[in-house]
């Protein structure tokens, strides 16, 4: 769990589509008429990058990253 590492929309680009949402199985995510929210950032795996490699808008950034942290400091089920 993370304090300092979690998701950031940016909402100009984001379509909607609402893999992020479907991916996450930490409850990061709230649904907002189909737009991903924010609801529960702690939830978050400092380091994961599972949403952002599956928003094909490039809508996902993360509070705390500073370029350095790799993928796969995840714990979910599904492949991040
Ligand atoms: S995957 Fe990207 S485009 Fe799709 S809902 Fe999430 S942030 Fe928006
Ligand atoms: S980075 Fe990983 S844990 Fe964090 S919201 Fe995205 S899929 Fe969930």
């Amino acid at each position: 769990m993370s304090e300092t590492w979690y998701p950031v929309i940016d909402y100009e680009r984001c379509t909607g589509c609402g893999v992020c949402i479907n991916h996450c199985s930490h409850g990061v995510y709230g649904n907002d008429n189909s737009k991903p929210v924010v609801i529960f950032p702690v939830g978050c795996v400092h380091g994961c990058r599972g949403c952002q490699k599956r928003c094909s808008s490039g809508a996902i950034s993360y509070a705390g990253d500073n370029g350095r942290q790799q993928s796969g400091g995840c714990c979910c089920t599904k492949p991040c």
